[in-house]
């Protein structure tokens, strides 16, 4: 739970800052969305966002799933890094390529718990595909 932050509605509904393009389905447990939404969902992998109001998304990623995946003996790699950058593996001369939608996503959602202090942040697997 966050303390959660009450607005105008017209001015939640901006600081929620949801993807404005892109088509996302959800249940309790899964968000199935095109790349479009994805790409466009902000990313807080290492902590929450700030503004927390009830209905904003976003997208969290732990830094040891693999973003990036060598060219030449596809080892994988966590956390950041830059596209084309040399494979660690000193025996290897291949370069990392980023993971274009890496496993392990999950959609956080602050949503409402009847109180006017907290709000409660619901996790969702991402599923990434055509819809
Ligand atoms: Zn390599």
């Amino acid at each position: 739970m966050a303390k959660v932050e009450w607005l105008a509605e017209q001015d939640r509904w901006a600081a929620m800052s949801l993807p404005k393009r892109g088509t996302c389905i959800v249940d309790d447990e899964t968000a199935v969305m095109d790349k479009e939404y994805f790409e466009a969902l902000g990313e807080y992998s290492c902590s929450l966002p700030t503004g927390t109001y009830v209905g904003k998304r976003w997208k969290r990623n732990t830094v040891n799933t693999p973003r990036w995946k060598c060219s030449d003996c596809a080892t994988m790699y966590a956390g950041w890094g830059t596209a084309d950058q040399p494979c660690p593996d000193s025996g290897c001369d291949g370069k990392l390529k980023f993971i274009e939608v890496p496993p392990d996503w999950l959609m956080g959602e602050f949503y409402d718990v009847g109180s006017r202090e907290k709000v409660g942040i619901r996790w969702r697997k991402i599923f990434v595909e055509h819809i």
